[in-house]
C-alpha cells in the first residue's frame, strides 16, 4: 500500500462489461462487471497499486439513443455529458462490485471513482475530419433528416452501414492525474478515465472547455499510466492476446514482443484501427515514456499470462 508497490493501470474492454451479442441490461452489466473483477482481484493480491480504466462503447451508444428518442421532451445531452454521466454510472457499478468482492475476501482497501477529463488539442485533425463511429446504425433514408436535426455527421462504414461519426482526438494529458496519484499513495484503488475520459481543451484564459468528441480508452490509459508513474499496463479484452494475420488461416499468436517489433508489425498492417491498433499504439507510447511492461490478454487468461504461459507481453 506504500509507494513501494508497483503501480499498474488495468484497462477493461467494453466487452468485459457488456459482451457482444448479449442484451446490455443493467443486471447483465453488473453480472459481467463482477466476473471481470476476477483479474483485478488477482492483481491486488499480487500487491499492485491499481488504477482501473474502462471502455463505454455500448453504454454511450444507449445514452445517445435515449437522447435522440426523447429530444422533444428533454434537453439534448451533448456527447461530453454522456461520457461524464457514464463515468459515474459505470464507475458506481465497478466501485460497488469491487467493494463487495474485497469485503468478502477480507481485503481492507478503499475504492474510489474519479470523474476524469482528458486534455486534447482542439485543432486535432480529427475535429475537422472525424473518423470514430459511435451509436446506432441508421437506414440511409433517415440520414439527411438526422444530420439536419441534430447537426451530426453521419458516414457510411466500410461494411456499408450508416452511422454517426465523431472526433477521437489524441489524448495529451489527464487533468486529474495528480489527484489520482495521491489517492494511490494513500492505498486507494482508483477507477478513472472511464470511456477514455471526457475530452477537454484549454481556452486562451486557461479555463477548461468540453469538446464533443471521444477519446480512445487504451490511448488515454497509457497517458494516465505515464503521468502517475505506472510500471505496468494491462489491457484486458476479449481475445487471449495479439495475433499475426489475425482471423486468417495463417494466424499465429504472439507471446512476447518488443517496441521495435511492435512498430514493424504495425506498419505491416497486423493491427487494424479501432480494435487492436490503438492497443498497440498505447503500448508503444507507454513503453517509450517510462513504462516497463504492457500485457494484452483476456480476463480469463490473466493468471496464465502472468505465469508466462499465455497472452502477449510487450517490453522495451
Ligand atoms: P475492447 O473493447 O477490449 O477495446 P476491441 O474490440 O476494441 O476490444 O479490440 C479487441 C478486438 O481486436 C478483438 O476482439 C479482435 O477481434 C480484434 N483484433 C484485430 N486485430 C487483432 C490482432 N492482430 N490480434 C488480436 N486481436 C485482434
Ligand atoms: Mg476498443
Amino acid at each position: 500500500m506504500s509507494q513501494k508497490n508497483k503501480i499498474a493501470v488495468v484497462a477493461l474492454g467494453g466487452n468485459a462489461v457488456s459482451p457482444k451479442g448479449e442484451k446490455d441490461t443493467i443486471p447483465n452489466q453488473f453480472k459481467h462487471t463482477r466476473e471481470s473483477l476476477f483479474a483485478v482481484k488477482h492483481l491486488i493480491e499480487l500487491g499492485y497499486d491499481l488504477v482501473i480504466t474502462h471502455g463505454n462503447g455500448p453504454q454511450v451508444g444507449n445514452a445517445l439513443l435515449r437522447t435522440e428518442l426523447t429530444a422533444e421532451q428533454t434537453p439534448i445531452l451533448p456527447l461530453g455529458i454522456c461520457v461524464a454521466d457514464i463515468q459515474g454510472g459505470m464507475g458506481y457499478m465497478i466501485q460497488q462490485s469491487l467493494q463487495n468482492l474485497l469485503r468478502q475476501e477480507n481485503i481492507h482497501r478503499e475504492v474510489v471513482t474519479v470523474i476524469t477529463q482528458v486534455v486534447v488539442n482542439k485543432d486535432d485533425p480529427e475535429v475537422k475530419n472525424p473518423t470514430k463511429f459511435i451509436g446506432q446504425y441508421y437506414d440511409k433514408s433517415k440520414v439527411k433528416q438526422l444530420m439536419e436535426r441534430f447537426g451530426w455527421k453521419i458516414h457510411q462504414t466500410s461494411s456499408g452501414e450508416w452511422r454517426r461519426v465523431v472526433p477521437s482526438p489524441v489524448p495529451k494529458s489527464i487533468v486529474e492525474s495528480t489527484a489520482i496519484k495521491d489517492l494511490l499513495s494513500s492505498g486507494k484503488i482508483v477507477i478513472a478515465a472511464g470511456g477514455g475520459g471526457i475530452p477537454v481543451y484549454f481556452l486562451e484564459n486557461e479555463n477548461l472547455e468540453g469538446l464533443d468528441a471521444v477519446v480512445d480508452k487504451d490511448l488515454a490509459s497509457a497517458v494516465l499510466g505515464c503521468e502517475i508513474g505506472a510500471q505496468e499496463l494491462f489491457i484486458l479484452t476479449d481475445v487471449e492476446g495479439v495475433a499475426l494475420n489475425y482471423g486468417r488461416p495463417n494466424e499465429t499468436w504472439i507471446k512476447k514482443l518488443d517496441v521495435n517489433e511492435a512498430k514493424r508489425l504495425y506498419k505491416e498492417g497486423h493491427f487494424p484501427p479501432g480494435s487492436m491498433g490503438p492497443k498497440i499504439t498505447a503500448a508503444i507510447n507507454f513503453l517509450e515514456s517510462g513504462g516497463e511492461c504492457v500485457i494484452i490478454t483476456s480476463i480469463e487468461a490473466i493468471k496464465k499470462t502472468l505465469a508466462g504461459k499465455g497472452g502477449t507481453t510487450i517490453t522495451k
